[in-house]
């Protein structure tokens, strides 16, 4: 069976997740608070929905436990990218993917059960010095 993916959170981060998954042909159910980011991915994602992800009941509703791979990309709401990781883990999905915001947030995110935590802009930073240093080592 095809593997299903949610991304909870439609910022710029999870938007583009939800793009390239759905670009793929893959099947994707976006979630985010906000109306407008929703109805922005309508026509992308396989289903787009309005919901709170601190909300297990909501969560149970629309299905996540169905879910393979969920990609939490709540951003500046530390305390909902938290709670709403611990629900993932209580209902047992097999990967939860969590953007962190600062070291900490990393800490206690892969404390609490995230499989894969993913710091973007110091990520990228990081690979853009090697490709830099490279570079410059080419062009020596
Ligand atoms: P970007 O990825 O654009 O840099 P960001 O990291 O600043 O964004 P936010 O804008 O803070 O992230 O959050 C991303 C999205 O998560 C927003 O669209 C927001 O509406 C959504 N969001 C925040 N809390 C929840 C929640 N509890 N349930 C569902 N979506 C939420």
């Amino acid at each position: 069976m095809k593997k299903e993916y949610a991304v909870i959170g439609l910022g710029r981060f999870g938007g583009s997740i939800c793009k390239e998954l759905s670009k793929e042909g893959l099947e994707v159910l976006a979630i985010d608070l906000d109306e407008d980011k929703v109805n922005e991915y309508k026509e992308i994602a396989s289903h787009a929905v309005i919901a709170d992800s601190t909300d297990e009941t909501v969560l149970r509703e629309l299905g996540i436990r169905n879910i393979d791979h969920v990609i939490v990309a709540i951003g500046d709401n530390i305390q909902a990218s938290l709670l709403t990781t611990v629900i993932l883990e209580e209902l047992g999905i097999k990967k939860i993917t969590v953007k962190a915001q600062n070291d900490y947030h990393e800490k206690i995110l892969s404390k609490i059960g995230a499989d894969h935590v993913i710091h973007p802009e110091r990520d990228m930073g990081k690979r853009i010095a090697h490709n830099i240093m490279s570079n410059n080592i080419l062009d020596y």
